[in-house]
């Protein structure tokens, strides 16, 4: 391999979303990094190495996908993981019996489940506080807190946190500050430079872009914890495969002009459907009248493809309009170029129901795509007319 000068930051976002950690194969002279598939790497003596033995340790194609994303974050380390959730596991196992994790009151359903169904048979207690709620948090966090995780934007509810002031929390407390950045995207947001300690992704969804490959990642700037982690990865394996990482970086190559297309897109979407009669409430980032449009205008650079909104009528009515979308697809996941709608109470966040992070059964999620805005809008606007109080 020739340098790999651009994970620098001296470079701009966008020339290291292409090149970083991918510099050109010198034996083929291939433009873009091969696909390694060897499980296997030859020593020239016992313990002479090119820097890789076995692919669940290192794997070429897995280092070039390392090593741009945690350029893009701005961090010094950066592992990938087979999904978001073995990203979270992994980063978890560094807990102990008794320690305990603070989740915001809205955290994606399978951290939740994780948490409070998987962590808790080892004696990891955790609590749930609305994050965005800064002021009254120092006085309320449990003394065996090691953990404040957040989300923001946060997954369903679109809720922003500040998350300098909730490093500072943390930290007075002794506790690390884990931002999962999925919905922001390192475009968007870059949680180290505010004061995080680890960043958390599901690579699944913007970061790859097309609904085609489940991933996750971590992204520090704290050796010592690198280190860990990297043993973690190691001893754990729950490590992507080299095709999967190859996809996740041929994602990211476009993420910013994605992103530009998302936020645009979403803008709009969340501007129709504030003047809708059966719409209650809108929850996004960039509407003035969001409770957290400040903070979002400070810490990120737009504000997101993400668009929430509770239909008058209740669960009936929600369920009724996400059942008669066409170009909005009634299915899981976000951060593709297809727009998706979905319902988090009965889907993403069903693990929640009866926990204090239970949705609003009323809720819908947009992941707003890249489709042609005339057509998002004309089928949000005939499925709202299909509602029976339309
Ligand atoms: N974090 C957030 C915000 C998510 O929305 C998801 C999945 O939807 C995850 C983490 C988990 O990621 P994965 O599905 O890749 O395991």
């Amino acid at each position: 391999m020739a340098d790999d000068i651009f994970a620098d930051l001296s470079w701009g976002f966008e020339t290291r979303a292409i090149r970083a950690g991918q510099p050109h194969d010198v034996s083929s002279g291939a433009v873009v990094q091969p696909i390694s598939l060897a499980t296997t790497f030859v020593q020239e003596e016992v313990g002479v190495n090119r820097g890789y033995l076995y692919s669940r340790v290192a794997n070429p194609t897995r280092a070039a996908l390392q090593d741009c994303l945690a350029s893009l974050e701005g961090a010094d380390y950066g592992l990938a993981f087979a999904s978001g959730m073995a990203a979270e596991d992994t980063f978890l196992r560094t807990l102990a019996p008794g320690d305990h994790i603070v989740l915001g009151n809205d955290a994606y359903g399978g951290t939740f489940r994780l948490v409070a169904n998987v962590l808790s048979r080892v004696g990891i207690t955790w609590s749930a506080f609305d994050l965005s709620a800064v002021d009254s948090l120092r006085e309320e966090l449990p003394p065996a807190t090691k953990v404040i995780w957040a989300e923001s934007p946060t997954n369903p509810s679109l809720a922003v946190v500040d998350i300098a002031a909730l490093a500072n929390i943390a930290h007075d407390l002794g506790a690390k500050l884990v931002v999962d950045n999925t919905f922001a995207t390192p475009y968007l947001q870059q949680p180290l430079r505010l004061g995080a300690d680890v960043v958390v992704h599901s690579t699944t969804k913007y970061c790859g872009g097309h609904s085609d490959v489940v991933g996750g990642f971590l992204a520090t700037n704290d050796g010592e914890l690198a280190q860990e982690l990297e043993f973690l990865q190691k001893a754990v394996g729950a490590v992507p495969s080299p095709f999967d990482n190859f996809l996740i970086m041929r994602g990211l190559k476009t993420l910013p002009v994605r992103m530009d297309r998302h936020c645009r897109n979403a803008a709009l979407v969340a501007e129709f459907l504030a003047g809708q009669d059966l719409v209650v409430e809108v929850f996004y980032p960039g509407l003035r009248e969001h409770r957290g449009h400040e903070i979002a205008v400070r810490q990120m650079k737009d504000f997101g493809g993400m668009v929430s909104f509770r239909v008058a009528g209740g669960a009936g009515a929600a369920m009724r309009l996400a059942a008669s979308t066409e170009v909005f697809v009634l299915a899981e996941s976000l951060g593709a170029v297809e727009s998706l709608i979905e319902h988090p109470g009965a889907m993403t966040h069903a693990a929640a129901a009866g926990s204090p992070l239970e949705v609003a059964d009323d809720l819908l999620r947009l992941s707003v795509g890249l489709e042609s805005i005339e057509d998002l809008i004309g089928d949000l606007k005939q499925a709202i007319a299909r509602l029976p109080d339309a």
